[in-house]
């Protein structure tokens, strides 16, 4: 058993940003300007809106926009159909049950084994560079290292697409990034972010200790982009203490804003910077405790993780609670013990 690496970085040092824009006038120029700044942000695809649908993940329900078969998740990542379903499925059995045959309403994993991501590149992907730049910049700064794959069967295929986009974590098999040619550099490196594990920064669940969302901002039917990874019912783990105003996975003040004023303030109303250009150091503190060093040897399975008790996690396609060194979830009746056997979770 080990823990679904749907986990967030979150960075050590809240690295200060020099911004100090008041909210912005309301002048024309001005909202070009604000246009342009949330231009930076990845959305898979910027010109389209797609149907709003509830569909459950890991047994909770979470909201997300159905466009051309994929399901996107807070603007650019993207959840297959065989990792959600439309209803409610069982996702805890009795014991002796049979288990019908039916898709994984999550992952059972998410982090590259041994520290190793497998990658290929489409051969009509213009500006192959972003995708190679991104890949040395990440292992010039973090324990993971980038191979091109022959024939293993779980990797990484970057893809021209209508914007930027990718899957949260290893999701099994190929899995791809996409990139526009709008995309830079600087946003492939925060998708391939979202291929080893993280989530977006303004998702942390203390995120409102650093800053407001202005929800009267936000274009219609783009909110859900706005909730923490708990309040999606996704799992996630805090790797640091603060909000990471540096960090490459930060959404811009701007992002999604229906009439160019900010989305996203600090707690004191004012806007910040978002930058595109290479991980901080809280980023890179982050992702090497979900990849740290030792776990390079010869085994084909990350570190077994120490589950701490008081913390959630998603294993199994299940949202789970550790308490006194067993595990319970949360349903119909209420909390129950739970107990995992042979990738089921069972009634204990
Ligand atoms: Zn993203």
């Amino acid at each position: 058993m080990k823990r679904s690496n749907l986990l967030y970085l979150l960075p050590a040092l809240a690295i200060l940003s020099c911004s100090k824009d008041e909210i912005t006038p309301n002048t024309e120029e001005q909202l070009i300007e604000n246009k342009e700044l949330a231009a930076n942000v990845e959305v898979a695809y910027p010109d389209d809106f797609g149907l709003l649908s509830d569909v459950y993940y890991a047994g909770k329900k979470i909201t997300v926009e159905e466009i051309d078969g994929d399901y996107i998740y807070e603007g650019d990542i993207v959840f297959s159909n065989d990792m959600i379903t439309s209803r409610d499925v069982k996702v805890v059995f009795e014991k002796g049950e049979e288990i019908p045959a039916q898709k994984s309403v999550g992952r059972t994993s998410a982090r590259w084994p041994n520290n190793t991501v497998y990658y290929s590149i489409d051969s009509s992907l213009p500006d192959k560079n972003r995708a190679t730049d991104a890949i040395q910049h990440w292992e010039a700064n973090t324990n993971l290292k980038f191979v091109q794959r022959t024939s293993q069967s779980n990797y990484i295929y970057f893809t021209p697409g209508s914007g930027c986009s990718s899957y949260v974590g290893m999701v099994g098999g190929r899995q791809n990034i996409t990139l526009a040619s709008a995309c830079s550099t600087g946003n492939t490196i925060h998708e391939v972010g979202h291929a080893v594990g993280l989530w977006h920064e303004q998702s942390r669940v203390d995120r409102d200790k650093h800053i407001k969302i202005n929800y009267s901002n936000i274009q219609s039917g783009r909110e859900h982009n706005f909730k923490t990874y708990a309040e999606n019912g996704s799992d996630g783990d805090e790797f640091t203490s603060n909000l990471d105003f540096g960090s490459i996975m930060l959404y811009s003040s701007y992002s999604f804003s229906s009439n160019g004023q900010p989305t996203i303030v600090k707690v004191d109303g004012s806007t910040y910077t978002t930058q595109r250009n290479a991980l901080s150091s809280g980023d890179k503190t982050g992702i090497n405790a979900m990849y740290p060093s030792g776990n390079t040897g010869g085994t084909t399975e990350p570190v077994a993780p120490t589950y701490i008790n008081g913390e959630y996690y998603t294993i199994s396609g299940l949202t789970v609670l550790r308490y006194r060194d067993t595990w319970f979830y949360n349903g119909t009746y209420g909390w129950r013990e739970v107990k995992l056997y042979k990738g089921y979770w069972y009634w204990a």
